[in-house]
């Protein structure tokens, strides 16, 4: 299928990006890996008169460890992800989510900051940037704003951006030492998106006790959903067969699950239980004491 007839341009500056959006109104969008907004094109669930694509705009594909943070430029390609040993050995959740997002092809383009401004509650990312406490760095004509990823995702296709404001960078805090997390994922076959995703960060203390469990949820809910509680429950204690047990019933009582043609609703919220207990296990066999 063809996309609609749009303008396309190309700036080569963050402010030049900015002045595009402004001049060409709410008609314009920003396009980086083309993964989400060209299928929906094509599909006319999109129908941009412009695309502006920040391709061209030096230094936003990074991925670094600088004052307390993992910082990730917003262009970074998943590939990028996938081939950083950086992400491989010191952020293994971030690793499990960039190599289970759809095929090569599509992680060769598909960016961290369009996964995440797409607003998909089915996309991958959210999950993760939830349970590691994450913030976004959105840059607009009005200067730099930081926003908790907690505050991020307001509905379907909906996140905080606003006109004129493009992602960046997404700021992770370096998580303490006694820290690991895990994403799992179930789905239909490989490539496809979440039928239920599950991902699980924790500390532990010396003395092996939860210190920090953050768990975050992906389509189970109109946005990505952070199981709180949850990760409340499992604060102070050992993290064992029975807390990991009552941390999943407690984040299946999150999820609001509609049914669809990837399963009925009891069906998924019984996954995000059993997801919830693979994530927790691998996350804390993953802690090195
Ligand atoms: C076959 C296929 C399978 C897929 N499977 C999965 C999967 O399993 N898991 C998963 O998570 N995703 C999956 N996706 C979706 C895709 O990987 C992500 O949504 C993609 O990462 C979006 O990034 P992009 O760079 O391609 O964004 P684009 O398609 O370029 O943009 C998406 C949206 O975000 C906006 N945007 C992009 N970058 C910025 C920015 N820096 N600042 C502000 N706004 C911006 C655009 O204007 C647009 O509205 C799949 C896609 C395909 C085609």
């Amino acid at each position: 299928m063809i996309p609609p007839p749009f303008e396309y341009v190309r700036p080569r500056t963050i402010p030049d990006a900015i002045a595009l959006l402004q001049q060409r109104g709410e008609s314009a969008k920003i396009l980086s890996g083309g993964q989400s907004l060209i299928p929906m094109m094509k599909i006319r669930l999109a129908k941009p008169e412009c695309l502006i694509d920040i391709n061209q705009i030096e230094g936003l594909q990074y991925i670094k460890e600088d004052n307390g943070y993992l910082k990730i430029g917003g262009l970074t390609r998943e590939a990028d992800l996938e081939a950083s040993d950086l992400v491989r050995t010191r952020y293994p959740i971030l690793f499990d989510t960039a190599t289970l997002i759809a095929d090569p092809q599509v992680r060769n383009l598909a960016t961290l900051g369009g996964n995440l401004a797409h607003g998909d509650p089915a996309n991958d990312h959210p999950a993760t940037m939830l349970a590691l406490g994450a913030e976004v760095v959105a840059v607009g004509p009005e200067g730099e704003r930081v926003i908790p990823v907690k505050d991020f995702f307001i509905s379907v296709l909906t996140t905080a951006l606003r006109h004129g404001e493009i992602l960046t960078e997404v700021r992770i805090p370096i998580p303490p030492t006694r820290s690991a997390g895990a994403y799992v994922k179930l789905e239909r076959k490989v490539g496809d998106f979440a039928t239920v995703g599950v991902a699980a960060q924790l500390t532990l203390s010396a003395d092996g006790l939860c210190q920090q469990a953050g768990i975050g949820l992906t389509n189970v809910g109109s946005t990505p959903l952070k199981a709180t509680g949850a990760g409340d429950f499992l604060r102070g204690k050992t993290v064992d067969e029975a807390t990991v047990q009552r941390a999943a019933q407690l984040a299946a009582e999150v999820a609001e699950p509609i049914s669809d043609l990837r399963g009925p609703a009891e069906y998924k919220s019984a996954m995000v239980k059993e997801l919830t207990k693979r994530a927790l296990t691998r996350a804390r066999e993953r802690v090195v004491l």
